[in-house]
């Protein structure tokens, strides 16, 4: 089983199984009201790497994300189908309720546990519906100084349940050293209050450019991210997504402009299954243990 990296790389056996089975990922966006994370969304779904099939609502004027809400895509690459599901969440100063103990996020992910571990009692394992959250891209406001207390919080709230991608919002208002500088400060923060993030298990026996491209995608977490469906035209005349400067494009899928195009990588091809077994094995494993010892046994 191991030693694959993402659906598009799969042996054509288990491949073919796969496409018929269909191939589902789950992603849930976390962080502040204001920093981006429905147009991350709309970022991730208007990629024109992969069309979606189903048409979905015009991106331009989503309003304010105020309820636990999903979208659905079927998405394309390499000839295999993917079905991403990406559930927005409101920014924490918009709960009732602001404090981190009694975080709906939090709930959201564990009904979801709940759904899956009720479904495994009644029905044959091949037919589960698996709607658990796979991955929770984490939104930091790009200060350039610490992480915020808020954050931290609600990251060690979420990390022993989902897999953390944290992500730098918003990265086009910080230059490339601050941007480096901050992705240091974020890491050293995160380990010094014992927060865990998704970790990219590396393959021995992978191909020497499989590993290498998954060492790329590891090392730039926490990815610096900008988010963007608008075209607008660079000077030199191409016609791209990102955000126009006085000084310039910021280009949403340059990867000299920012890791949105790690991102999307990570997710939809070369950590997909790294998710979803993670998520599986490890987090509802543990959601399922501390269940039956809460009921006694
Ligand atoms: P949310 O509250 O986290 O869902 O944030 P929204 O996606 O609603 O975006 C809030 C505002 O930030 C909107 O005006 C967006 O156009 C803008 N925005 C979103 N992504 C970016 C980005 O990457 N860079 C910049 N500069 N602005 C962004
Ligand atoms: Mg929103």
């Amino acid at each position: 089983i191991h030693g694959h990296v993402g659906f598009s790389n799969l042996p054509n056996q288990i491949r073919r199984k796969s496409v018929k089975d269909g191939f589902q990922l789950t992603v849930m966006v976390v962080g502040e009201s204001g920093l981006g994370k429905s147009t991350m969304i709309n970022t991730l779904f208007d990629s024109p790497i992969y069309a979606p099939r189903e048409p979905l609502h015009p991106a331009a004027d989503r309003p304010k994300t105020i309820a636990i809400e999903s979208t659905q895509a079927v998405i394309e690459e390499n000839g295999v189908r993917l079905r991403l599901t990406v559930v927005d969440t409101p920014g924490f100063g918009d709960f009732v309720n602001n404090a981190p103990s009694c975080n709906p996020i939090l709930e959201n992910i564990e009904q979801r546990f709940d759904a899956y571990l009720s479904q495994e009692h009644r029905v044959r394992r091949a037919n589960l519906v698996d709607t658990r959250i796979h991955a929770c891209i984490y939104f930091i406001q790009p200060t350039g100084h610490a992480l915020k207390q808020i954050d931290i919080e609600f990251m060690r709230h979420l990390h022993h349940r989902v897999n953390l991608i944290p992500v730098i919002a918003k990265a086009d208002t910080m230059n490339d050293d601050e941007i480096a500088d901050f992705k240091e400060r974020i890491l050293s923060d995160l380990e010094f209050n014992g927060i865990q993030i998704f970790q990219a298990p590396m393959y021995e026996d992978d191909d020497e450019e499989s590993l290498a491209e998954a060492d790329e995608i590891a090392r730039a977490i926490p990815f610096a991210v900008v988010g963007a469906t608008q075209r607008v035209r660079t000077r030199d005349g191409r016609k791209v997504r990102g955000r126009a400067y006085p000084w310039g494009v910021v280009e949403v899928d340059n990867p000299a402009h920012c890791d949105f195009g790690k991102l999307r990588q990570m997710l939809v091809r070369t950590n997909l299954e790294d998710l979803r077994e993670y998520t599986n094995e490890v987090l509802f494993e543990r959601w399922r243990t501390e269940k039956l010892l809460a009921m006694g046994y």
